[in-house]
This record gives structure tokens, C-alpha cells and sequence, in this order.
């Protein structure tokens, strides 16, 4: 199982990558700045005696999505992708925030999302050489509760993310590829500071009816799952992963 992870160097995807590599996965993880964060996941990941490549390449151009998964494919034969880079980028009412910002939490949370998952179909699809494989699209709890006051354009990106799991699993079901989500509810990683508010998690957490922010780990188990033979009859569904929201 040769597995890509976007974003796999912190966070959500970095938990998942130990999950996966626990699994027998062997992996190439996408990133886009920062090498020292991806250098010391790597070094922790190859513990458990997988392969782990390392690609620095912003997946919201189209140069950067090639050199991701052209890396892949010269390792072996892709069967997984985990399409996780994403970032909220800003917190507040929609009026008070700027179109470049609306453009750049769109594009990175749904138009690179679409175009790994078609570069990852075009590698995977029987008909066209692969051996089929499971896509795991990283959604957001944002997807349906709307996130007003918050990032309404983060949660409408991650609607799309729902829809293109919909209907790509219908596409590649004949192909031999899963197309599944998960939503996370709020999660602890830096998300949060980066965006802006560096106490979301303590403000959040009791709020939620579990009364506590969900670990990485908790989302990468469910990713994990999903990812397994034994998830073998699930496809075209999103499982939120969000403690009752
Ligand atoms: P994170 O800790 O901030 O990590 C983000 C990862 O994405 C990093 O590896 C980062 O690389 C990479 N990345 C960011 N922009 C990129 C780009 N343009 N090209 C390539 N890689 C890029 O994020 P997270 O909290 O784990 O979130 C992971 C996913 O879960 C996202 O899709 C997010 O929307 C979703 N989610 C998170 C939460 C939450 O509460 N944390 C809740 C719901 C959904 P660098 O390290 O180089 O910056």
C-alpha cells in the first residue's frame, strides 16, 4: 500500500501518517513550508519500518500537485490518498473579511482538494493501469453547522469537499476506488492559532457535547478505518469524527 497524505506533517495528517505507517503503509507525504516539522514527522514515521518520501509542494498550483504525485508514482503504485492540507486562514463575519482571503480558503480547501483527488483517480483507476484504492477527503464538522461569524467561506469550501465525495465514488466505484470523508469536529493542532484565535480550543471545548476538543489521533483512527478492508462496503459517505456537533 503506497499511501499520499497532503498536509501529512502536522496535525491531523501527521497523526494519520502513524496510524497508516502502524498499518503497513508506506507513504509520501505533501507539505508546504515547513521542512523542519516535516523532517522530524518523517524520522519518527520510518520507527515503524516504512517507507516515508517527503515532498514540499503547495497543492494550490498546479506545478505543486504534479510534483506531488509524480513523486508518488515513481515509488510504486499509488493505492491511497489522504486529502487533508487545509487551513481555516482567518476568523470572523464574512463582511469584515477580505475577497483574497474568501479566494485563498476556497482554493486551498476545495479547488486543491478536487485536483489531488483527480490526480490520485487518474493513478489509481484500473482502466487506466492502477489497482484501484481508497480516497479519504478530510471535511470539516463547518460543512453543515455553517460556521457563522467564524469562516462561512471555509465551511462552504468543505460543503464541496462533501459533494465531491458524493459523486466521485459513483464515478470510480467501477474502478475500483472508495471515495469516502470524514468531518471532524473542532480538533486539537494550530489550526486555530494560525488562524488567529490562540484560545478557540479551551473557549470551544466545553461547548461540545462530549465536553472536550477531539485529539488528532481520534481523527486518524477513523481515517484509518476508513482507509481498511474493513471499511470494504463504504463508499460515498462522510463520517463525522466531532464529539455530538
Ligand atoms: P495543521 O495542523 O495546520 O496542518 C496543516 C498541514 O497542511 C501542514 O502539513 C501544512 O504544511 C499543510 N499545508 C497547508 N497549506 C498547504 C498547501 N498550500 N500545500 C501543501 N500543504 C499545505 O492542520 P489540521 O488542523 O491538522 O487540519 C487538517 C485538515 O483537517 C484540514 O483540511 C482542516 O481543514 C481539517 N479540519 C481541522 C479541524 C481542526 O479543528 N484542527 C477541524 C475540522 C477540519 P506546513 O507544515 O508546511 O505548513
Amino acid at each position: 500500500m503506497l499511501t499520499v497524505i497532503t498536509g501529512g506533517t502536522r496535525g491531523i495528517g501527521a497523526a494519520t501518517a502513524h496510524r497508516l505507517a502502524r498499518d503497513g503503509h508506506d507513504l509520501v507525504l505533501g507539505y508546504a513550508t515547513d521542512d523542519a516539522t516535516a523532517e522530524a514527522t518523517a524520522v519518527s514515521l520510518r520507527a515503524h519500518g516504512g517507507a516515508v518520501d517527503l515532498v514540499r509542494a503547495d497543492v494550490t498550483t498546479d506545478e505543486g500537485v504534479d510534483q506531488l504525485f509524480r513523486r508518488a508514482s515513481g515509488l510504486g503504485t499509488v493505492t491511497g490518498l489522504v486529502n487533508n492540507a487545509g487551513a481555516t486562514l482567518h476568523i470572523g463575519p464574512l463582511a469584515e473579511t477580505m475577497p483574497d482571503v474568501v479566494r485563498r480558503t476556497i482554493d486551498l480547501n476545495l479547488t486543491s482538494a478536487v485536483l489531488c483527488a483527480r490526480a490520485a483517480v487518474r493513478l489509481m483507476s484500473r482502466s487506466r493501469g492502477g489497482r484501484g484504492g481508497v480516497v479519504v477527503n478530510v471535511s470539516s464538522g463547518a460543512a453543515t453547522l455553517g460556521a457563522p461569524h467564524e469562516y462561512v467561506q471555509y465551511a462552504a469550501a468543505k460543503a464541496g469537499i462533501d459533494a465531491l465525495t458524493t459523486g466521485l465514488a459513483i464515478e470510480v466505484a467501477g474502478e475500483g476506488i472508495r471515495v469516502v470523508g470524514v468531518a471532524p469536529g473542532i480538533v486539537r493542532t494550530t489550526i486555530h492559532v494560525d488562524a488567529g484565535e490562540p484560545g478557540r480550543i479551551d473557549r470551544v471545548g466545553p461547548l461540545v457535547p462530549l465536553g472536550r476538543v477531539g485529539e488528532p489521533a481520534e481523527v486518524a483512527d477513523a481515517i484509518g478505518w476508513l482507509m481498511s478492508d474493513q471499511a470494504s462496503y463504504v463508499t460515498g459517505t462522510t463520517l463525522r469524527v466531532a464529539g455530538g456537533r
